[in-house]
C-alpha cells in the first residue's frame, strides 16, 4: 500500500464483503468516485463507529493499492452524518435516489468537484440546515428537482429546454411540447411519438429556469403538485435512458418511489400551502 492520502467524501453505497470487511463507494470533492475496502467493518463496528452509514460525509483517509486492487479504509472522521433525513421516509428516498445517480452516472478517476458540491447541498437541504439556520431554501421536492437538473448539466447531458430543436420557436403555452432525448420539439415540428414524453409548456420553462440558476437562487420558484410531479417524469424518463445505455442495472430507487405505499410523488406535503403560479419565480 502507497501512502494514505486525505479526501473530503460523501458515502454513496456500502457492500459486505467476505465474514467482515465491507466495501465502501464514496464520491470525493478531490478524485471523483472511488471504492475501497474497510477492514473489520462489518464484523467490528468499533473500528468506523457506524461511520460507514450512506449519505455521511467525512474526511477519509484512504491507502491506495500499488498493485491496482481496491484501496483500503485507512480512517474516517465524520463531519455530518445527515441524521435527520434517515426520520423521514421522502428525505431519505430522495438522499437515497441522489447517491444511486451520482454513483451510476459517474466513473472512478474521473473527478467533478461540481457534482461534490451538488450532491453535499441536497443532503443539507433534506436534513433540514439551512432553514434551521435561516437561510433561503427550496423545499426539499424543489431541490431534488433541482438536483436531477443539474446532475444532468454536470455530465453533459443538459437539453436546450427553452426552444424547439427544429424550428428554434419558443414553447407555445396551451399547447404540448414533446421531449426527446437530444431537445424538445414544438407541436407543428414533431412528427411520430414523443421519444421520451409529451409535457406542458410550464414544465420545460420550469427546467430550464432551474438549469440557468445556482441553487441560492431557486428558494422562490413555486412548482405547483401536477407541475412537479410532470417534471419528475420527465427527469426520471431521461436519466433512466441514458443511465439504460452506460449500465444494464435499473435505478431501483426510481421504481421504488413510484410503487411505494406512502407515495412521496404524490404527496405535495412540502408545497401545499404555495400558490400554485406555474413555472416563474415571483
Ligand atoms: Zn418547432
Amino acid at each position: 500500500m502507497a501512502d494514505p492520502i486525505g479526501l473530503s467524501a460523501i458515502i454513496l453505497a456500502s457492500a459486505d464483503l467476505g465474514e467482515s470487511d465491507k466495501i465502501i463507494t464514496f464520491y470525493t470533492r478531490e478524485n471523483g468516485k472511488e471504492r475501497a475496502v474497510a477492514k473489520g467493518a462489518k464484523r467490528s463496528q468499533k473500528r468506523f463507529l457506524n461511520a460507514l452509514e450512506p449519505f455521511t460525509c467525512l474526511s477519509l483517509q484512504l491507502a491506495p493499492n500499488r498493485n491496482g486492487g481496491l484501496a483500503r479504509v485507512e480512517s474516517v472522521d465524520v463531519r455530518h452524518s445527515f441524521d435527520a433525513i434517515r426520520f423521514n421516509t421522502q428525505h431519505f428516498m430522495f438522499a437515497t435516489l441522489a447517491c444511486e445517480l451520482t454513483d451510476k452516472w459517474t466513473k472512478e478517476g474521473d473527478p467533478c468537484p461540481r457534482i461534490f458540491h451538488l450532491l453535499l447541498w441536497l443532503l443539507h437541504n433534506l436534513h433540514g440546515d439551512a432553514t434551521r439556520s435561516g437561510q433561503h431554501a427550496p423545499p426539499a421536492k424543489t431541490a431534488m428537482i433541482f438536483f436531477q437538473i443539474k446532475l444532468l448539466q454536470f455530465v453533459g447531458y443538459a437539453l436546450e429546454w427553452s426552444r424547439c430543436m427544429v424550428c428554434k420557436g419558443l414553447p407555445q403555452g396551451g399547447r404540448p411540447v414533446y421531449v426527446s432525448e437530444r431537445g424538445i420539439l414544438c407541436a407543428a415540428c414533431h412528427t411520430g411519438s414523443a421519444d421520451i414524453c409529451e409535457a406542458c409548456a410550464g414544465a420545460v420553462r420550469a427546467i430550464q429556469y432551474l438549469q440557468e440558476r445556482e441553487h441560492s437562487e431557486i428558494h422562490r420558484l413555486v412548482l405547483s403538485a401536477p407541475l412537479w410531479t410532470e417534471i419528475w417524469t420527465i427527469l426520471e424518463r431521461l436519466h433512466k435512458r441514458h443511465i439504460s445505455r452506460l449500465s444494464p442495472a435499473r435505478i431501483h430507487t426510481y421504481d421504488i418511489l413510484r410503487t411505494q405505499t406512502t407515495a412521496p410523488l404524490n404527496t405535495p406535503q412540502q408545497i401545499s400551502n404555495t400558490a400554485i403560479t406555474g413555472n416563474r419565480a415571483a
